[in-house]
C-alpha cells in the first residue's frame, strides 16, 4: 500500500510536470517558429450581401509547423498571449497582411484581428503606423477587429486608443458580437464602424427563432446607428438569404471560401464560391 501511495503521488507529480513541460516546449517552439518564419497569414473573403462583391479579406494566422503541419490559432494563440509572444506575432501579421493587401485592388479592404494584449500595449499606435508606412497601404483600407473583452478594461485608455486609430483613418470592428458580455451600451460608448455577428447565431439562423430575432435586432441596430453589420460563419444559401432579407450588410464564411494563402486571393476575387 505504501509503495502504491508513493507511486500515485509520483504519478501525479509527473503529470503536473509533463503538462508544464509541454507548455515550455510549445513556448520554445513558438519562439523558434518566429525566427524560422513558420507563420503565415491566410485570407478569407468578406462579401457585400446586396451586390455579392468581395469588399475585404480577413487575415487569419496559421503556423506551418515542420513536423505537425498546419496549426490553427486556437492551439497557440492562448499561450502566445500568456507569454507575451503575441506582440511579435501580431506585429508579424499586421506587417505581412498590410504588405499583401497593398497589392490587391484598392476597393478591397483588409481586416486584422487584434489580441487584447496587443490592444493594451502602449506601442500599438506606433506599430500600426509603421505597418502602414512600410507597406504603403492606405489607412482607410485597414480594419482592426477587437473583442468585447477589450472594452471591459480601463475604458478611458481604450477610448483614447480607439479615437487615435480612427483619427488615422483606420476602422474598428467589434468581433464575435453576442458572445461576451454584450452590452448594448458599448455601441454607444465606443466608436465602432462595424459589428461582426458571431457564427453561433448564424449557424442556428434557420432552426432557432431566437437566433433569427437576435440577427434582426442587431442588423436593425446597425442600420439605425450607421454601423456596418457582418455575419460570420455563413455556410449555406438558406442562411445567406435570411441575412439578405434582414438587411445584413456583409457575409463571411465557408459558403464563399475557407481562409486560404495570399497566393489564392486573385482566385477568391474571381470566383464566387470556393471550398
Ligand atoms: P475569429 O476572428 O472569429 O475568426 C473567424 C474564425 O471562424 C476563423 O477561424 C475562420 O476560419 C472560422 N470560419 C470562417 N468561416 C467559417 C464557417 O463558415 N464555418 C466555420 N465553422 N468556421 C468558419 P480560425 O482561423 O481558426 O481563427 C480562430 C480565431 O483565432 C479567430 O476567430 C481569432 O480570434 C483568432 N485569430 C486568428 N488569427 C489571428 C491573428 O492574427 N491575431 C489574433 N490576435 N487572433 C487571431
Ligand atoms: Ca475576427
Ligand atoms: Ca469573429
Ligand atoms: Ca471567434
Amino acid at each position: 500500500a505504501k509503495a502504491d501511495g508513493r507511486g500515485t503521488y509520483r504519478f501525479f507529480e509527473t503529470g503536473m510536470d509533463a503538462r508544464a513541460q509541454a507548455r515550455r516546449l510549445l513556448e520554445m517552439d513558438l519562439r523558434a517558429a518566429l525566427q524560422r518564419d513558420e507563420f503565415e497569414a491566410y485570407y478569407q473573403p468578406i462579401r457585400d450581401v446586396a451586390s455579392g462583391r468581395v469588399v475585404a479579406f480577413e487575415a487569419l494566422l496559421r503556423w506551418n509547423h515542420p513536423q505537425r503541419g498546419l496549426i490553427a490559432p486556437i492551439d497557440f494563440i492562448p499561450l502566445a498571449e500568456e507569454t507575451g509572444l503575441i506582440l511579435q506575432l501580431g506585429e508579424f501579421v499586421l506587417r505581412s497582411a498590410c504588405t499583401d493587401a497593398a497589392t490587391w485592388p484598392d476597393d478591397v479592404d483588409l481586416a486584422v484581428n487584434l489580441s487584447p494584449v496587443q490592444f493594451k500595449n502602449p506601442n500599438l499606435i506606433a506599430s500600426v503606423t509603421a505597418a502602414l508606412a512600410v507597406s504603403g497601404l492606405d489607412a482607410r483600407r485597414l480594419e482592426l477587429e477587437i473583442t468585447e473583452s477589450v472594452l471591459l478594461q480601463n475604458s478611458e485608455a481604450t477610448l483614447t486608443t480607439l479615437h487615435e486609430l480612427r483619427a488615422m483613418g483606420v476602422r474598428i470592428s467589434l468581433d464575435d458580437f453576442g458572445t461576451g458580455y454584450s452590452s448594448l451600451s458599448y455601441l454607444r460608448s465606443f466608436p465602432f464602424d462595424k459589428i461582426k455577428i458571431d457564427r453561433s447565431f448564424v449557424s442556428e439562423l434557420a432552426t432557432r427563432e431566437d437566433s433569427m430575432a437576435i440577427i434582426r435586432a442587431v442588423t436593425g441596430l446597425g442600420r439605425s446607428l450607421g454601423i456596418v453589420t457582418t455575419a460570420e460563419g455563413v455556410e449555406n444559401d438558406v442562411q445567406l438569404e435570411l441575412l439578405r432579407r434582414e438587411g445584413c450588410t456583409q457575409a463571411q464564411g465557408y459558403l464563399f471560401s475557407k481562409p486560404r494563402p495570399a497566393s489564392d486571393v486573385a482566385m477568391m476575387l474571381n470566383r464566387p464560391r470556393l471550398l
